[in-house]
């Protein structure tokens, strides 16, 4: 159950209970559990950034935070039957160009709209406090192309989440959608990771495939995430049929991250036809379209295995296509009470909710040099 809201007492209710803070304007929002959001695209990838209502939905719905996670590539992929795939090749600057482009559309919509873009360990707590605010994030870090130069001048616009690869080769590492040429990091991914460290950039591992999480997570100083995807018994291969079952993450894997003090995100993934898979032991993703209840579930699954300091929303809003089962944060909301509903472990929820990427993100930013 939710806290009732102011609207459920009535005045005289309030005053007899002993607060005239109650009455505050703030109150009805502070009796629900704020949330994070790990992984998000809200809005971003129409034909003018945003092209949904982001800030209000946020406010509605007392979220606290959002990566709100620019793929570098996009322009370069596209959707087919059974995943996401490279189509054709960048020209050189085409994708540092494009990022930059769209990080100054993104912030002039955030100024627009009055949303905090979330730069310290300050802006985080005021946002746990009451406030919205967005962490800049970028999807791949292809945007550097190769180079470290290109990381300053993107934490100076306020980019404070990276991660590291996405779905067109790249100099930084392998990825669990197409066959490896790095055996990993590069040369290049590893020393990433540390320049990240040095900026007080939170590094993601999602899309990483095994070797190159193992590799960033014997590097990285700071803790790091796996922002959005699933954790299977045993680890995705670029070989599987479909994208959803090569983006898995081993729970062995997962466990590696949980070790290193950081956080899995679960995506909001609804398939057609949800798990379980014709392969036993495999494939196993139980959440359909439009199935918060599922989502929830599926949450508290990964509390239990990983344990509640280590699991996390990272919701892949507008990014997974027809296959939702959020869409909006009205929907994640409702995962997140579904979850109270369930009376996971007292303080579970509010570690999952927004908790445990406020203390990877808070690390994070204190790595810095
Ligand atoms: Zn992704």
């Amino acid at each position: 159950m939710t806290l009732p809201t102011a609207h459920g007492l009535s005045r005289r209710s309030l005053l007899a209970a002993g607060g005239w803070a109650l009455l505050s304007p703030a109150w009805g929002q502070a009796a629900r559990v704020p949330i994070a959001d790990m992984h998000s695209h809200y809005g971003m990838l129409g034909r003018s950034l945003p092209n949904a209502p982001v800030a209000e939905d946020m406010r509605a719905q007392r979220i606290a935070l959002v990566a709100w996670s620019l793929p570098g590539d996009v322009r370069w992929i596209r959707s087919t039957d059974t995943g996401i795939a490279q189509v054709a090749v960048p020209p050189p600057g085409a994708v540092a160009a494009f990022f930059g482009e769209s990080i100054e559309q993104m912030r002039a919509y955030l100024a627009q709209a009055r949303l905090r873009i979330v730069t310290t360990a300050d802006d985080v707590d005021a946002c746990v406090a009451g406030d919205s605010g967005v962490v800049l994030a970028a999807e791949g870090a292809d945007f550097l192309e190769g180079k470290l130069d290109g990381l300053e001048p993107m934490v100076a616009k306020g980019l404070r989440h990276v991660q590291l690869v996405h779905y067109i080769r790249n100099p930084v590492g392998d990825f669990q959608t197409t066959a490896p040429t790095h055996d990993g990091l590069s040369e290049f991914g590893k020393t990433l990771v540390e320049a990240c460290n040095d900026r007080g950039v939170l590094v993601d591992l999602a899309h990483c495939t095994a070797a190159g999480i193992t590799q960033a997570l014997a590097i990285s100083k700071a803790p790091v995430v796996f922002s959005h995807g699933w954790v299977d018994n045993v680890e995705g291969s670029w070989k599987d049929g479909y994208g959803f079952l090569q983006r898995r993450l081993s729970l062995a894997q997962a466990k590696q991250i949980a070790a290193a003090g950081g956080v899995v995100g679960l995506w909001g993934l609804g398939l057609q036809s949800p798990g379980p898979s014709r392969t036993p032991g495999q494939g196993n993703w139980t959440v359909g379209r439009g199935d918060t209840r599922g989502y929830a579930r599926e949450l508290a699954s990964l509390v239990d295995r990983l344990g509640e300091d280590h699991v996390a929303v990272g919701s892949d809003l507008h990014g997974v296509g027809a296959s939702w089962s959020v869409n909006d944060y009205g929907h994640v909301r409702k995962v997140i009470d579904t979850l109270q509903d369930m009376k996971l472990p007292s303080g579970a929820v509010e570690k999952l909710a927004y908790g445990n990427y406020v203390r990877v993100l808070k690390a994070a930013m204190s790595s810095r040099r």
